[in-house]
């Protein structure tokens, strides 16, 4: 029987090119490795493509995205080649919640927030890990008080103890548009109507003058740590 690696002792000490991060996360966990994708600004599509072209790339379909992130979606698909691994919610669990709590129960309450980003989100997500060894995310530090701890390689305990992979962590808002701009990567169009963090579309908006990258999520909570749990119990390794 083999012995379940133990992934706390992994250690990445490359560069801080994100390109680097990629190509040591896949020398390391190919083919138990995968990459998460919002369509929001997708430079790690581009970038991974070009470096293992069989990297498996899915997203969560709420139910409830955006048609720009439909489009993103299908804008790489036509671009790289590829073909996103789609997961969805449960249908009886929306089928209850919004039977018995209401199409809009998410702005009840933050706990009724966190009770529709677990069904429409976090519960497909563990699905998608399943069985993996790693995970790449889009995740910076710049998006949120939340995520300025965040570091590239950070062990998973709430995924079973995988490693999550954030190649962009220090990267600005400035180096995505750059980056974008001069790759020529396709994006979500929401970006250029003030949009700068993208979700649901009736969670999100585009953010007013001087707000940050994330008060355009879940706009009427007062709350500064604005996550939906597909990001929780990392810690850096
Ligand atoms: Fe539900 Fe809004 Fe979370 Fe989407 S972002 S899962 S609609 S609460």
């Amino acid at each position: 029987m083999t012995e379940k690696r133990d992934f706390k002792n992994i250690n990445y000490s490359g560069s801080n090119k994100a390109e680097d991060v990629l190509e040591w996360a896949f020398s390391e966990f190919d083919p138990n490795i995968v990459m998460a994708c919002s369509f929001e600004a997708p430079i790690l599509v581009h970038m991974a493509v070009a470096i293992n072209p069989d990297i498996r790339i899915f997203s969560i379909d709420t139910g409830r995205l955006p048609e720009e992130t439909y489009q993103c979606a299908q804008d790489l698909e036509d671009l790289y080649g590829i073909k996103i691994e789609w997961y969805f919610p449960k249908y009886d669990a929306v089928e209850t919640l919004e039977r018995e709590k209401g199409v809009y129960s998410f702005k009840q309450s933050i706990n009724a927030r966190h009770e529709c980003c677990g069904i429409r989100k976090v519960e497909p997500l563990s699905r998608a890990l399943a069985g993996q060894n790693a995970w790449i995310t889009s995740l910076r530090k710049s998006q949120s008080q939340s995520r300025i701890k965040i570091s590239k390689v950070e062990y998973d305990e709430a995924h079973g103890g995988i490693i999550k992979i954030n190649p962009m962590v220090d990267w600005t808002q400035e180096d995505v548009w750059q980056y974008l701009k001069k790759n020529r990567v396709p994006y979500n169009r929401l970006l250029d109507r003030g949009y700068m963090s993208i979700g649901c579309s009736c969670c999100t908006k585009a953010i007013e003058f001087g707000g940050t990258p994330r008060s355009g999520r879940w706009w009427w909570e007062q709350s500064e740590h604005k996550e939906c749990g597909l990001h929780q119990n990392n810690y850096s390794i």
